[in-house]
């Protein structure tokens, strides 16, 4: 069983100084750059015993195991067995567009034992300071989906970047971001637990399409910019819903009171009690304007 170590505090990044050989089991590497010793695999861990792990001094570190992967693995995987079958035995294949990608890319694999090893070269200066030269190990397909779930259950059901950013580090297949995408939205508790911040509109509540005219009306009034010579200070807006057709009259004051007496007088008296009124107004309001009514 291999062992690799990560450091949960800061996601990723445990210094090249204290890399561990994936193939010996192995070492821990603490948050305050110490490496410490590790006599059992991930696999023999109780969860009593990962608990005081975690509560002595090497709470910021987890140790995570890697798939057991034979040559067999690799001679049988679509993504791997043109450059594993060149690197062990120099073959080729007879397709000639596979072999030249498998000598165009020769430099950045290796060996190691039966193992398939993949150089991550820092692309600048910048990237060469955070992370520096990392040897990650190729996993086959039939690998894949277990080690993708193994990582995300035992980190705590980390996101997509935290994820990629641990695993891109120690191990490499072509997609390996797209694989951790679909993984990260599939997993049943991280859609149950999740909450989604970025969602906050509220549900939408359309009111009533009326059958016909006089059932409803919207009301509201239009302040005046001074008072007329009636004395009246704003105009009372009140339009049929259904025909759009305007019923207008200036009031001395926009009291529930007045309004509910011209409404009375100029809609109710004339074209019946309508099913609905819809107004901006607040519920005082509105208690009052139905009570006078
Ligand atoms: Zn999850």
């Amino acid at each position: 069983m291999n062992v690799c170590t990560i450091n949960v505090d800061n996601g990723m990044a445990i210094p090249e100084s204290s890399h561990c050989d994936l193939g010996a089991e192995n070492a821990i590497y603490c948050g305050d750059g110490r490496v410490a010793p590790v006599n059992v695999a991930a696999t023999d861990i109780t969860p009593a015993e990962t608990q005081q792990t975690h509560t002595n001094e090497d709470r910021y570190a987890i140790a995570i195991s890697l798939p057991d992967i034979t040559a067999q693995d690799y001679v049988t995987d679509e993504e791997f067995q043109d450059m594993y079958r060149f690197l062990v035995n120099d073959e080729l294949t007879q397709n000639e567009r596979r072999n030249r990608v498998t000598l165009l890319l020769q430099d950045q694999y290796f060996l190691k034992g039966d193992l398939l090893f993949k150089w991550s070269l820092p692309r600048n200066k910048r990237e060469h300071r955070l992370r520096p030269v990392a040897e990650r190990l190729c996993i086959p397909k039939m690998f894949r989906h277990k080690l993708l779930k193994h990582f995300h259950d035992n980190l705590g059901h980390f996101g997509i970047q935290r994820l990629f950013l641990i695993l891109s580090y120690r191990v490499y297949w072509n997609n390996l971001l797209k694989d951790i995408q679909e993984f990260c939205h599939t997993c049943d508790t991280c859609l149950r637990s999740k909450m989604n911040f970025g969602f906050r509109s509220s549900p939408l509540h359309p009111l009533p399409v009326p059958n016909g005219p006089c059932e409803s009306y919207s009301l509201d009034h239009e302040v005046l910019s001074r008072p007329t010579k009636r004395g009246n200070v704003a105009v009372l807006c009140v339009v049929d819903q259904f025909s759009g057709w305007p019923i207008l009259r200036g009031v001395p004051d926009l009291t529930a009171y007045t309004t509910a007496r011209v409404v009375f007088t100029e809609v109710i008296v004339p074209y019946g009690v309508p099913f609905l009124f819809v107004t901006d107004k607040g519920g005082s309001y509105c208690v009052s304007f139905f009570f006078n009514i």
